[in-house]
């Protein structure tokens, strides 16, 4: 019966509302959220006369209590919102049918934080309001004050307001997450819920200490003699008053360049430090908003796009584990297969067995799950069901899933780790290690091939690849003779790799890419670097005592010892570290983005580096130049917010030619 799904969604929404709105501790995604208000938008669509005004449809938010209410002279609405352009094209189509072709949009960024209403008198901040219910909010004044990025005082002596988004920076949203893990306080899902949590505290102290910003988005321009008549001038106009606005907007004449807008930021999004969910489209001009009006929660002049959902809930059915290249055993989740962000999700990292005991993770319960850029899935809480309790807590394995040998913990690591040096598992890690992109860049042996490599027992470590004819390649499942060849060929040039990718390909403790290319350029060559003592490897820069101990032990285990004798038998011979051209770029800092017409990023990374200079993947204040290539990434953008002096190829040949 509709009338029944209908309670059924309403409930259910309610339900949801709260747990988001109020307690900032969501149950399901937003994604699964926006579905279950979708379907009762369109049934009560369909049913008109079934539409009471307490539906979730008609109204916005929630308010709390603990604060003093404030009723607002204009409402603050919500956005509808969708996940498909197609309704982005119709939207627009009904405005051109009624305003004229190329009616201009405004595109910003659909910033993910709370909606606040700043009141502003005489140019004085003087009230500062949540959304609330969109009718009445919280007066939050004090707490707000704590904000930098809210002007105390504008640069025009105005009476005003303003709405915008306060937000936490992602950054600052894992280190708080981190600090409460530590002190064992409670986790926030995303930083949205952060921003909310630490916004609506009634001890303003506490927020002082959150890191928050704001950005304002809407004028509501009452008092002003001469109000902009576009959206666009008005948020110029915010900007010119002090107060910070995203600079992400862009003026479109149409739907397709916003359009455009919304899947370029589908992408960018992923490199800013704040969370964004969507783009809000709104209609540039003031009248023809005006004339639009609005629907019982949402603006009809503007509407949000939704990027793809980047969590959703699933179901936990088993939790296995992986044994990595140094022996420690990862759990993984095994979920009920869902999509999120355009694949099948079926397995989720669950980092190590303290992350399980934190999360209380048992087989059979709901999750959240998240995934973000290219990154793993990663389960980010266990959703509170009654049948949790009555499932049996996780005790993590005793005995290597692999090889059964006894599973040990290492000094002050949280990690469990098989120590048995001929574990299945962790050879086959070590050797995909071995071949791949960071390491000896061997591509196209893939994680199917070593797995027969290892069962037909042809390779049992890493020197065994320098022993493989082509004959041996060709007994692999579906490998011919060109696929062998090409195998057999990037294995021999893989011998002459720079010594770095060696050092890194060797799997020690603690030794990642860049040490391993410390280490290179200190020692020059894996002769020198065998034989160094403690006490000189002590003296390498950024290497500590432990490191240092760890390379002296590693070179001396009589194991690694035959192996390395090995390697070089069979022809393994590291092309030599750069040595130091020159020293005209001592003490600066790089950043590369974009693509190089005569040499790869990496390439260029190592002049910069033959030269004294060094390289970072972030721009900062501390970078000097950005070297920029063809259609280059936000850095490029970030480098001409601070100032940073951006670089051609052409100009950066010049500057070694120098
Ligand atoms: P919304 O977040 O989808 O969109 C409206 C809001 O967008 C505005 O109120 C404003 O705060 C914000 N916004 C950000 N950038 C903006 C910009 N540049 N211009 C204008 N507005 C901008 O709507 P809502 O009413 O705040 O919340 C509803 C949404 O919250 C749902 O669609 C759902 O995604 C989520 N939600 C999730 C749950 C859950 O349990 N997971 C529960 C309730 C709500």
């Amino acid at each position: 019966m509709v009338t029944d799904r209908i309670k059924f969604l309403r409930d259910e929404i309610n339900k949801h509302n709260y747990n988001y709105y109020v307690n900032d501790n969501p149950s399901i995604s937003d994604y699964e959220y926006d579905k279950l208000f979708a379907e009762l938008k369109e049934l009560e669509s369909e049913h008109p006369e079934l539409i009471t005004a307490d539906s979730p449809t008609q109204r916005v938010g929630k308010i709390s209590e603990g604060f003093s209410q404030y009723t607002h002279k204009h409402r603050l609405y919500s956005l509808d919102n969708t996940y498909n352009y197609e309704d982005l094209r119709k939207w627009y189509e009904k405005i051109t049918d009624e305003y004229g072709e190329n009616t201009e949009l405004v595109c910003e960024l659909k910033i993910d934080g709370l909606a606040i209403s700043l009141i502003y008198e005489n140019g004085y901040f003087t009230k500062g309001v949540t959304r609330g219910d969109g009718v009445t909010g919280e007066e939050i004044t004090p707490n707000l004050k704590t904000i930098k990025a809210i002007p105390l005082k504008l640069f025009e002596n105005v009476n005003l307001e303003v709405r915008g988004e306060i937000y936490m920076p992602k950054s600052s949203f894992e280190k708080l997450n981190e600090e409460n893990l530590k002190n064992g306080e409670k986790l926030f899902a995303n930083p949205r819920n952060a921003a909310s949590g630490s916004i609506r505290q009634l001890d303003s102290s506490i927020t002082a200490k959150r890191d928050l910003s704001m950005f304002t988005y809407t004028l509501m321009p009452d008092d002003l003699p001469n109000p902009p008549s576009t959206h666009y001038e008005s948020l110029m106009y915010m900007k010119k008053l002090g107060f910070k606005t995203n600079p992400n907007i862009k003026l479109c004449k149409n739907v397709e360049e916003a359009i455009d807008y919304c899947e370029k930021w589908a992408l960018k999004r992923f490199d800013l430090d704040y969370a964004t969910d969507g783009v809000v489209i709104k209609v540039n001009k003031i009248s023809i908003q005006e004339d639009m009006g609005y629907t019982a929660r949402a603006p009809k002049w503007a509407t949000a796009f939704k990027f793809p959902p980047e969590e959703i809930t699933t179901k936990v059915r088993d939790i296995q584990f992986g044994v990595g290249k140094t022996g420690a055993i990862t759990p993984v989740a095994i979920l009920r297969p869902v999509q999120l962000a355009g694949t099948t999700v079926s397995r989720a990292s669950l980092h190590n067995f303290d992350e399980i005991k934190r999360l209380d993770l048992r087989i059979g319960d709901k999750v959240l799950i998240k995934k973000a850029a290219e990154i793993i899935p990663k389960v980010i809480k266990v959703i509170d069901t009654p049948q949790h309790d009555s499932r049996p807590v996780y005790t993590p394995p005793e005995r290597c899933p692999s090889c059964r040998h006894n599973l040990v913990t290492l000094d002050g690591e949280v990690n469990l780790y098989c120590i048995n040096p001929d574990c299945p598992e962790m050879v086959k890690s070590k050797i995909a290690f071995w071949v791949s992109k960071d390491a000896m860049d061997i591509d196209s042996l893939g994680p199917a091939m070593i797995e027969q490599l290892y069962s037909k027992g042809l390779v049992k470590s890493p020197a065994d690849l320098y022993k493989l004819t082509i004959e041996d390649l060709m007994t692999l499942d579906s490998v011919k003779d060109k696929l062998a060849s090409n195998i057999y060929n990037a294995i021999q040039k893989s011998k002459q790799q720079p010594l770095k990718r060696l050092i890194t390909a060797l799997t020690i403790k603690n030794i990642g890419k860049e040490t391993a290319d410390i280490l290179a350029g200190t020692f020059g060559s894996l002769e020198k670097l065998r034989n160094a003592t403690e006490e000189e490897l002590q003296t390498v820069n950024k290497i500590g005592l432990l490191t240092a101990l760890e390379i002296h032990k590693f070179f001396n285990d009589p194991r690694n010892v035959k192996m390395l004798d090995e390697l070089i038998e069979l022809g393994v011979n590291p092309a030599p570290a750069l040595q130091p051209k020159s020293d005209i770029l001592k003490g600066k800092t790089f950043v590369l983005t974009g693509t190089l017409k005569n040499m790869t990023r990496s390439e260029a990374g190592d002049i910069i580096k033959s030269h004294g200079g060094q390289t970072s993947s972030k721009v900062s204040q501390k970078t000097n130049f950005v070297l920029a290539g063809e259609n280059p990434g936000s850095k490029f953008d970030k480098a001409q917010s601070l100032g940073v002096t951006i670089l051609t190829e052409d100009d950066f040949l010049e500057m070694i030619k120098e």
